[in-house]
């Protein structure tokens, strides 16, 4: 079989960058990205035959490990049934009404293919709705790779935005205003500044794609309030915390209702799903029963909704999985805690839950600004420690460690001997 160099050099032919989506091509890490061959529990297998203990979880849907029986057999079955109709099914139904009945805050649902179309897809509703064009998000906060959406990592705030990437026309990003993580102030800046025009903000409850970096006391109760205040949506991206935090994502763990809800990852089971969902009268707004416009030829696809509907039956049905991965967050964070603190490294660790990051920095880190302070130099020599010792982290310093309900006690006692050696 190829070797995972083998397959880079002919990927980079054909391929831009040689890899599908840019964090898989191991840039800031400075290595060959690990093709992977397969994946069971909470291994995967390069190429090369290698086990690695996978602390991303295809960034996040492996909950359950990689290749559950249960969501494995229920795809297996409906595959017999065929990929595709393009036709209204039962099991959209059966998703959209166990979601709706499982999740207070949400009162309608529409399925798509990414996170990214579901984050599209919620801000166009959202201004449909408020008849508004603008938007505040957070700088450092990730929402899919929308024009309007790739504005703000590092603009500051008040300032109107600037794309991160080529490609974005000005006029896409001048409705994106930034604000910043954990700073009230700021989001009230935007909104006294932008007096009946901001239709909604958007934020990552628990920001997981600057590192993770946790909702300070009061943050998200505050975007409440103010969004309240403003007539603006609240929209809770939780492609990332949804069903993981809790069943009922951060809204759930936090005790805040956003008035949008956008989903992704975890949703599918493994396969490529998003979702956005939440008020009815909100909802109703999205066609064909209101003037928003918004379609997708394989939305709502019959395997991808087995897959998901078969996790979500699972987590849902067994709270004992939530326990578990606190019990396995706090093992390894409490364990990495510690390390930290004999090392008398310079580091700072952020966690909530199945979810956390070290940072190579002594600061707090409670925003984009403070999260760039990270040591990225460090985190690569640590990121190819780690890996060289069978240990596949995220290959940047600007994304979480996802524990999986396989991850036992044993595995992440070894996961921390290896960190205590990397600090000694
Ligand atoms: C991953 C992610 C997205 C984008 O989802 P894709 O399925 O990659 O398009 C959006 N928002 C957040 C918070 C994410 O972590």
């Amino acid at each position: 079989m190829a070797t995972s160099a083998e397959l880079m050099d002919r990927a980079v032919k054909v391929i831009p960058g040689g890899v599908n989506s840019p964090v898989r091509a191991f840039g800031s890490v400075g290595l060959t990205p690990r093709f992977i061959a397969r994946a069971d529990g909470p291994y995967v297998w390069d190429v090369e035959g290698t086990r690695y203990l996978d602390y991303v979880g295809s960034w996040g849907p492996m909950f359950l490990g990689h290749n559950n029986p249960a969501v494995r057999a229920a795809v297996q079955e409906a595959c017999e049934r065929g990929l595709s109709f393009g036709a209204a099914t039962e099991l959209e139904v059966q998703i959209a009404e166990y979601i709706c009945e499982t999740v207070p805050h949400v009162d309608m649902i529409r399925m798509v293919n990414s996170g990214t179309e579901a984050v599209m897809s919620a801000l166009r509703l959202a201004r449909g709705f408020t008849g508004r064009d603008k938007i505040v998000k957070f700088a450092g906060n990730y929402h899919g790779h929308s024009d309007c959406m790739l504005v703000a990592a590092g603009s500051g705030v008040m300032t109107a935005g600037v794309p991160d990437s080529a490609g974005v026309p000005a006029g896409c990003a001048q409705d994106t205003l930034t604000a910043t993580y954990n700073d009230l102030d700021s989001v009230r800046a935007l909104f006294e500044g932008n007096p009946g025009q901001v239709a909604a903000v958007i934020v990552e409850p628990v920001a997981a794609n600057m590192g993770v970096v946790l909702p300070g006391e009061g943050f998200l109760e505050g975007l409440r309030a103010l969004c309240d205040e403003h007539g603006a949506l609240l929209i809770f991206d939780e492609v990332i915390c949804g069903f993981r935090l809790a069943y009922g994502g951060a809204a759930a763990r936090f005790g805040i209702v956003p008035d949008l809800v956008t989903y992704g990852k975890i949703i599918g089971g493994g396969m490529p799903v998003g979702a956005f969902g939440g008020k009815r009268d909100i909802m109703q707004k999205m066609a064909p029963a209101g003037p928003v416009y918004q379609a997708g030829t394989l939305s709502g696809n019959p395997i991808a909704m087995t897959a998901g509907l078969a996790q979500l039956v699972e987590l849902h049905d067994h709270p004992e999985h939530y326990e578990r991965l606190e019990q396995a967050g706090e093992r390894l964070f409490g364990g990495i805690e510690s390390l930290l603190s004999e090392a008398n490294a310079p580091c700072t660790l952020n966690h909530v839950g199945s979810l956390g990051s070290v940072f190579f920095t002594p600061d707090a880190v409670i925003d984009y600004t403070s999260a760039k302070t990270s040591d990225t130099a460090r985190f690569a020599e640590y990121f190819r420690f780690m890996l060289e010792r069978g240990f596949y982290l995220a290959p940047s310093q600007f994304e979480a460690m996802f524990i999986s309900t396989l991850h036992t006690d044993e595995m992440i006692d070894e996961t921390l001997a290896a960190i205590g050696e990397f600090l000694s």
